[in-house]
């Protein structure tokens, strides 16, 4: 496969951009080899500069849940351009974009629009430690929240990815509030709690961990931490921006049938568009000015186009709750593929997998937190990303990622994908 114009670009990108990117694990620094630059994407698939065609499993690390340029979604940012790309002032389409997420999610009362995860995420926790008057907060090692300086603490996604235990940059202050346990340890929780009595304001998780490759939530986990949470008057914060509006409707929450206080979203929501949202109990949001005094603010949250394009994507999805059957279905069936050739191979693997997101670990020992997700061979796989790539198929370029499907993903694509990671492994 020719990627010499990509390899061109790469080159040129590095003299003006730092590592050429503009977010790091776009980079393939991890994986090596040179980034593919993309010029178009339509359905299941990007094309690059050098004119190959890859069947995606990265969709924009989530958004794009009905696959590239959906054409309800092109065709209504195009009928709103028209009327300028944003006033800074309110506008009735914000209205109803707050009611189809309350339609749609669980324990939404109030929700405020922001322009990323990131964003969405920190504002969550500010909102939690001025609710509470707390100031330290829990989050899981391999967890991914933003990169808001509190999160910067055993992070998952590039933080991982690269091996970055200290960032330079996040003050001791900031380190310090940030506790962190394992994934799926209640018990370590429990005792950080303890230990912590009356100071912690919010807990964070991912409802299933998609920055450390995809960890699922072992039964009565969640469930303990929301138990914990109501007793020690603790915010319960589910971070959705990988999980909400994919694994269900109504996200993580429907699909586990746990509640949450506040939950942060980001991707689906803005249908690859910059948007992210906050949301949740009224008690807890009334606190954001203007109704309180934790301020937050954005000169482009509720943007026009980024809101159309994300109302039309999440009104397909909830007008036709079967999308996400046939995602499931289709997720099922790349698993099966993919377990009968590693099966064949010998070669010692785990697959986890909920609903549309799943990622492969080469490991012996099931993986349920960072330190088996860490303990995996991850060189083996990123010689496995190189030969997917090389012949048309676009993994995350990190083990340390879930994979996403969309629905416009067909059996013969999965068939095809089987079928390269058969190559590799015989
Ligand atoms: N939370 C989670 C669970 C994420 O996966 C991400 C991004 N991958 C973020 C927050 C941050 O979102 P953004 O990159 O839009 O700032």
């Amino acid at each position: 496969m020719k990627i010499s114009k990509s390899q061109e670009l790469f080159e040129r990108a590095k003299q003006s951009i730092p590592g050429g990117v503009n977010s790091p694990v776009r980079a393939f620094k991890s994986v090596g080899g040179t980034p593919i630059f993309i010029q178009r994407a339509k359905g299941a698939y990007l094309y690059d500069e050098d004119g190959n065609r890859y069947i995606d499993y990265i969709n924009s690390w989530g958004p794009m849940i009905l696959g590239h340029a959906h054409d309800s979604v092109v065709k209504a940012i195009k009928e709103k351009v028209q009327y300028s790309t944003s006033f800074g002032a309110p506008t009735e389409l914000e209205i109803e974009m707050a009611e189809l997420v309350k339609s749609m999610a669980p324990n939404i009362d109030l929700i405020r629009m922001v322009s990323s995860g990131t964003e969405a995420c920190m504002s969550a926790i500010r909102l939690a430690r001025g609710y509470t008057g707390r100031n330290k907060i829990i989050k899981f090692e391999g967890c991914y929240h933003g990169h808001a300086d509190s999160f910067l603490v055993k992070a998952g996604s590039g933080v991982a990815t690269f091996n970055i235990q200290t960032v330079p940059g996040v003050t001791g202050g900031v380190a310090s509030d940030t506790l962190t346990a394992p994934y799926n340890n209640l018990d370590a929780v429990q005792k950080l709690v303890e230990e912590n009595k009356n100071q912690i304001a919010a807990i964070i998780i991912e409802p299933v961990a998609g920055n450390m490759g995809c960890i699922l939530p072992q039964p009565g986990f969640l469930e303990g931490l929301r138990l914990l949470c109501t007793q020690e008057d603790i915010v319960f914060i589910f971070d959705e921006v990988m999980t909400g509006f994919r694994l269900a409707p109504g996200g993580a929450q429907q699909r586990l049938q746990v509640n949450a206080d506040l939950v942060t979203y980001g991707k689906v929501i803005g249908a690859g568009m910059p948007v992210g949202a906050f949301g949740g109990k009224r008690a807890i949001m009334e606190h954001i000015a203007p109704l309180g005094n934790v301020y937050q603010a954005g000169t482009l949250s509720g943007n026009p186009l980024a809101m159309v394009a994300g109302y039309d994507l999440l009104t397909e999805l909830n007008n036709h709750p079967s999308i996400y059957q046939e995602l499931d279905e289709k997720a099922i069936y790349l698993k099966a593929g993919l377990d009968n050739v590693l099966r064949e191979s010998g070669v010692p693997y785990v697959i986890n997998q909920l609903g549309s997101m799943l990622s492969v670990h080469f490991s012996e020992q099931p993986v349920i937190d960072f330190a088996t997700a860490s303990a995996a061979d991850n060189s083996l796989f990123s010689k496995f990303f190189h030969h997917m790539l090389s012949n048309g198929i676009y993994l995350p370029p990190s083990a340390f990622e879930s994979w996403f499907l969309s629905n416009a993903l067909t059996y013969d694509d999965l068939n095809e994908t089987i079928e390269v990671a058969r190559k590799f492994f015989s």
